[in-house]
């Protein structure tokens, strides 16, 4: 599908463990040292009957089903893998990056995952459960009648907080789409077997007894809570193509908000993507290496930073946005070659500073850059953000 050949994936939210995205093993079951021994409850394992069948519906699957998941993983995770694997030795390798290792987000979605055995993870990992959503979201829903949020609850925020954006950048935005991704999709079998069909190109019937399998294994694992568990839409993300969408997931707006960042995590996150889309639309996204990418996360935080802070913007408070700023670019594990695609904490919050004092030392509050005089302005910053 033409949509699959993307223009920009970033992603800004990176977690816990999971597929582990080595090169050659990104569905790999995973043996992360996250998982601790579990309960007795969590024991539990699935009556020989139920798991026979598990079992013969998985056998039933196309015989390229993984390798198929593999690829669309692949190409998603080229520019930044979402979903890392955290090891003690990865760690050990973050050297002079001064970072938070467990921001309250982190420790909130580990809460979520405590009862998560290797067999629950066994199952996320082989299916890409947590792909799922992104993909329907993404690549095979139209968009109409969004909702945010997994009662809407943010619906009118995020479709405020759009409106506004494409106002004060002013760039052609018709036809970009923020679309809500939802782990309903995942008890949905129509609109399962719509994104087997379209993302992986499964045949009617094979899309038909994978989504039959997914189903199934939401009725086994309670611990899925029937596709609504967070873990399982924490994301939000930035596509180009016709129409160019973001895609926010239900969970991470679920997350900030539980450790009491609802009032500002949409309107930080959908800016931040709106960069991304900014660059998209104005040809800013031609160039690759890791360099390269970690500009354009930096100045996509820029871009948010300027916006959600300026008078004719968002207009927020710059210190409650600090305030979730701190945890925001800590998370998603401290990584080297995560820094490498995003830039150390240090360097986003200077980035975002600098985009703050632009828009607040302002001679005239009322006139807002355009989106390329912001870009050129950010590009001469740049040395200086990167030596933070
Ligand atoms: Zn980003």
């Amino acid at each position: 599908m033409k949509t699959l050949k993307l223009l920009l994936t970033l992603i800004i939210i990176a977690f816990v463990t999971v597929t582990g995205c080595k090169e050659d093993s990104r569905i790999a079951p995973d043996t992360s040292p996250l998982r601790s021994q579990p309960s007795a409850r969590q024991s539990a394992r699935l009556s020989p009957e139920l798991k026979a069948k598990l079992d013969k519906m998985r056998a039933a699957l196309p015989a390229d089903f993984q390798k198929r998941l593999e690829q669309q993983v692949s190409k998603l995770s080229k520019h930044q893998p979402p979903y890392r694997k955290r090891t003690p030795g990865t760690l050990n390798t973050a050297e002079s990056v001064s970072c938070d290792f467990n921001p309250p987000i982190n420790q909130w979605l580990d809460s979520e995952l405590a009862n998560w055995t290797e067999e629950v993870w066994l199952h996320a990992n082989w299916n890409v459960l947590y792909w799922l959503p992104l993909w329907s979201a993404g690549f095979s829903t139209n968009s109409e009648n969004e909702y945010f949020g997994r009662h809407g609850e943010y619906t009118q925020l995020i479709t405020k907080t759009s409106k506004d954006l494409k106002r004060f950048w002013g760039i052609e935005s018709d036809q970009i789409e923020v679309v809500g991704a939802h782990g309903s999709v995942l008890r949905d079998r129509e609109a399962l077997i719509n994104m087997y069909m379209t993302v992986l190109q499964f045949d009617e019937a094979t899309a038909g007894s994978t989504a039959d399998y997914i189903l199934a294994l939401l009725t086994a694992y309670p611990q899925f809570r029937n596709g609504d568990h967070p873990f399982l839409t924490f994301f939000t993300m930035s596509f180009g193509g016709t129409p160019s969408r973001t895609v926010i997931g239900d969970g991470v707006l679920e997350g900030f908000a539980a450790i009491g960042y609802g009032d500002v995590a949409p309107q930080v996150l959908l800016a931040h993507e709106f960069g991304h889309q900014i660059q998209i639309q104005s040809g800013q996204y031609e160039g690759n290496g890791p360099e390269f990418v970690r500009m354009q996360e930096l100045m996509a935080s820029a871009y948010a930073a300027y916006y959600l802070s300026h008078a004719r913007g968002a207009a927020m408070q710059w210190k409650r946005v600090q305030q979730f700023l701190q945890i925001f670019y800590n998370i998603g594990d401290c990584y080297p070659d995560y820094y490498q695609h995003r830039g150390t904490p240090t360097q986003q919050m200077a980035a975002a500073e600098w985009a703050y004092n632009l828009a607040n030392d302002a001679q005239k509050q009322g006139h807002i850059l355009t989106a390329q005089e912001f870009a050129t302005l950010f590009e001469a910053q740049l040395p200086l953000i990167l030596q933070q």
